[in-house]
C-alpha cells in the first residue's frame, strides 16, 4: 500500500474524501442532465462498475431542477458541475446536491459568492476548485506568459483564499492538464502547500486507449508519490470505461480493497491453448467482484504453477488442458473446453467465502 499525504478529510454525500480514507473512483455523466430517465440509467450503470461519485454538468435551470428526482432513483454521491452562475449553484444546493464544482473567483461580486458560500455552509455541502490549465484567470497569464505548474498553484491558491476568507473549509482541488508532466509538476508542487484533498485527472486525455495510457502514466505517477484523495479518468468513451480504468490503476498501487486482479501471461511459443480467450473472458467475469481475489491464468508449466500458486486460484494450461490451483494446491486437472467454466466455479465459492466472513 503506497501511503497517502495527509490531507483534511473532507465529507461528501456518505463518503469522506482525504484523512486516511481510500482514494474515491468519480465519473461524469455523458447526458443531458435534464434527461433524468437517461442521465439515472448511466449513473446506475456506473455504480455497478465501481463508479464512488458522479458528477453532472448544471448548465441550465432544467438540469438543476433534475437534480430532485435523480437523488432519489441513485445510490452515490451527486457532484454539480456548474460554471460562472451562482444561480444555478443555489438551485443544485436547494435541490440535494452532495458537492458543488464551482470556481468561486469566477461567479462575480463578492455577494455572490457569499451566498453560495453560505448556503453550502448550512447543508454541510463541500466546494471542488477546479483549476484547468486551459483556462487559467488573464491575469495570471499575463504574469507567466502561459500556463505553467506554478500558475495553475497560484490559481487554485487565489480560489482557495476566497473560500477560506469566508471561513469555509470543506475544500476539495484539481489542477487538470492534458500535457502529463505539467499536471504532475502542478499536482506534486499543490501537495506541498495545499492542505485540502486533491482530486486528480488529466483532462482531455483522449480515447480509450490513449487516455488509459495517458491518465495511467499522470495520476499514477502521483498515486506512488502518496498524492491524490480522489481520481476520475477522463476519456472520451462510455464512462463505464473510465471507472474500470481507475480501478486498475488503484489496483497496481494497492489502493482498493473491493477489487478482483488478474494475473495473465504474455504467451509464447510455448503456449498449447487459447489463453488470449480464456484470459479474457476471466477479466470479465471479475471485472464487477467487490473482493480482493487474485486470479492467474498462465500458459504454460514454465512460470504457471509458481504464479497459479501465489493467487487465491489459477489455472496453469498444458497440452488441451490445465491444471488448477487453489491456495496454492493443485486441485485438479480440467480440459482446456472446461477451463472457463471450472474457473469460474471455483472464483464463485471464493467469494462467496469472502461474502459469508
Ligand atoms: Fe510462455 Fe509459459 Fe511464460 Fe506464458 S507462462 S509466457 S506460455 S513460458
Amino acid at each position: 500500500m503506497f501511503l497517502r499525504k495527509d490531507t483534511r478529510p473532507v465529507k461528501v454525500g456518505n463518503l469522506t474524501i482525504g484523512g486516511s480514507n481510500e482514494v474515491i473512483i468519480q465519473s461524469m455523466c455523458t447526458t443531458k442532465t435534464a434527461d433524468v430517465e437517461a442521465t439515472v440509467a448511466e449513473i446506475l450503470r456506473l455504480e455497478e462498475a465501481g463508479c464512488q461519485l458522479v458528477r453532472v454538468t448544471v448548465n441550465n435551470k432544467e438540469a438543476a431542477e433534475a437534480i430532485k428526482e435523480i437523488k432519489k432513483r441513485i445510490h452515490i454521491p451527486l457532484v454539480a458541475d456548474i460554471h460562472f452562475n451562482y444561480q444555478l449553484a443555489l438551485k443544485a444546493i436547494e435541490n440535494g446536491i452532495d458537492k458543488v464544482r464551482i470556481n468561486p473567483g469566477n461567479i462575480g461580486s463578492r455577494d455572490k459568492v457569499e451566498a453560495v458560500v453560505k448556503a453550502c455552509k448550512e447543508r454541510g455541502i463541500p466546494i471542488r476548485i477546479g483549476v484547468n490549465a486551459g483556462s487559467l484567470e488573464s491575469h495570471l497569464l499575463e504574469k507567466y506568459g502561459y500556463p505553467t505548474p506554478e500558475a495553475m498553484v497560484e490559481s487554485a491558491l487565489f480560489h482557495i483564499n476566497i473560500l477560506e476568507e469566508l471561513d469555509f473549509h470543506d475544500i476539495i482541488v484539481s489542477l487538470k492538464a492534458s500535457d502529463v508532466p505539467m499536471a504532475i509538476e502542478a499536482y506534486r508542487k499543490a501537495a506541498e502547500v495545499i492542505p485540502y484533498p486533491l482530486h486528480l485527472g488529466i483532462t482531455e486525455s483522449g480515447t480509450l486507449f490513449s487516455g488509459t495510457i495517458k491518465s495511467s502514466a499522470g495520476i499514477g505517477a502521483l498515486l506512488s508519490m502518496g498524492i491524490g484523495s480522489t481520481l476520475r479518468i477522463s476519456l472520451s468513451a462510455d464512462p463505464v470505461e473510465e471507472i474500470k480504468v481507475a480501478r486498475e490503476l488503484l489496483k497496481t498501487f494497492g489502493l482498493i480493497s473491493n477489487a478482483a486482479t488478474l494475473v495473465s501471461c504474455p504467451t509464447c511459443g510455448r503456449l498449447d491453448i487459447d489463453l488470449f480467450s480464456i484470459a479474457n473472458e476471466v477479466e470479465e467475469y471479475i471485472s464487477k467482484l467487490k473482493v480482493p481475489i487474485k486470479v492467474s491464468v498462465l500458459g504454460c508449466a514454465v512460470n504457471g504453477p509458481g504464479e497459479a500458486r501465489e493467487a487465491d486460484i489459477g489455472i496453469a494450461g498444458g497440452r488441451g488442458e490445465g491444471l488448477l490451483f487453489r491456495y496454492g494446491e493443485m486441485i485438479r486437472k480440467v480440459p482446456e473446453a472446461e477451463m472457463v467454466v471450472e474457473l469460474k466455479k471455483e472464483i464463485d465459492s471464493i467469494v462467496k467465502v469472502y461474502e459469508e466472513t
